[in-house]
């Protein structure tokens, strides 16, 4: 099969032919259909990270395809099956952050495209549990964004408890903040885009965001609290001064999310305003299997639309090339 293997960190990634994985007990064999670019995978191909994944392996957390193969013993799943390969690639199951709901702090969990080969390739393995159906009607293209960029912010707006009429200021519209603009619009809240560049803003905008801040151009903080502030901010873009700003955007009250992940990257809290202010400050990684299958809910339904430009794989560097340098609208999904 053909896959996108990660050889050594900072070396282009080299697509070429690969063995077929062979599911183990318990494992399905999925035939990729589309797989999603996160900023995730460039950070794991760069070894950006203090945990770092063992090159050769495959990248890719937001692939789907059709279940072709069962494992011994896997009843859960059935050959033909649209099913999603989420970050979450398997967690122990019985530990008390996986007994309470929060499988996505389990110590033991493993992740697809980091920990164990994940989605850049025609084929991957799994086990059938953290195998998530993807619902009728969902078409591949749409399903990948939604498998992390999708349930990460989905998670994000639930766990800040956004209640309507309550301001959301998301900073960082892509291929995760046009997501998270749509579900702060369905918990009720008001939201203001806050981007570097103006064809994010205007994304921003064709999907209904009421308010829009353009951070090269003002200060986003001080134009956010010229707005009332936002009871909750969502961090998504890997660049600390903006987690800073989205910090200074908070009314009293008010919710910082923390989810993107800058490589070495720090904030610094002022104690007193967050101590007289009654702020917090929450981090908040991707979501569980659950959450993933609210996510499909929602799209399945019609309340959420997906930005996304197909790709093939071949093109996955010069893909990763143009993330970084923000000249994709909002996802790459790569079709095989
Ligand atoms: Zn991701
Ligand atoms: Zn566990």
């Amino acid at each position: 099969m053909r896959a996108a293997v990660v050889t050594e960190f900072a070396a282009p990634l080299q697509v070429r032919e690969v063995p077929v994985p062979t599911p183990g007990p318990g494992d399905v064999l999925v035939r990729i259909e589309a797989s999603g670019l996160c900023h995730t995978d460039i950070h794991a191909a760069h070894g950006d990270w203090p945990v770092k994944p063992n090159p050769p392996f495959v990248p890719g957390h937001e692939g789907i395809g059709i279940v072709e193969a069962l494992g011994e013993g896997v009843t859960s799943r059935r050959v033909g099956e649209r099913v999603a390969i989420a970050w979450l690639g398997s967690a122990c199951g019985s530990c008390r952050h996986c007994v309470s709901g929060w499988e996505t702090l389990c110590a033991q969990q493993r992740n697809s495209g980091y920990s164990v080969d994940g989605a850049f390739a025609e084929y991957a393995v799994l086990p059938a549990a953290f195998a998530t159906p993807v619902l009728e009607g969902i078409t591949p293209l749409d399903a990948a964004p939604l498998t992390c960029a999708g349930v990460t912010t989905y998670k994000a707006v639930k766990v800040a408890r956004v209640a309507p009429a309550e301001t959301v200021a998301v900073f960082g519209i892509g291929g995760l903040g046009h997501l998270a603009l749509q579900y702060a619009r369905i918990a009720g809240g008001f939201t203001v885009a806050v981007d570097v560049q103006e064809d994010k803003l205007q994304l921003a905008k064709e999907l209904g965001a009421d308010h829009l801040v353009n951070a090269r151009e003002v200060d986003a903080a001080e134009a956010v609290q010229a707005l009332g502030g936002a009871d909750v901010s969502i961090a998504l873009a890997a660049s600390p001064a903006s987690f800073e700003q989205a910090y200074r955007a908070l009314r009293p009250g008010g919710r910082l999310v923390c989810v993107a992940l800058p490589a070495d990257g720090t904030i610094t809290l002022p104690i007193f305003d967050t101590v007289l202010q009654g702020k917090s400050v929450i981090g908040s990684i991707v979501g569980t299997r659950n959450d993933l299958a609210d996510v499909f809910a929602l799209h399945a339904a019609g309340r959420t639309r997906v930005v996304a430009v197909p790709r093939p794989l071949e093109s996955v560097n010069e893909a990763m090339a143009d993330v970084l340098a923000g000249r994709v609208p909002a996802r790459v999904v790569f079709e095989l």
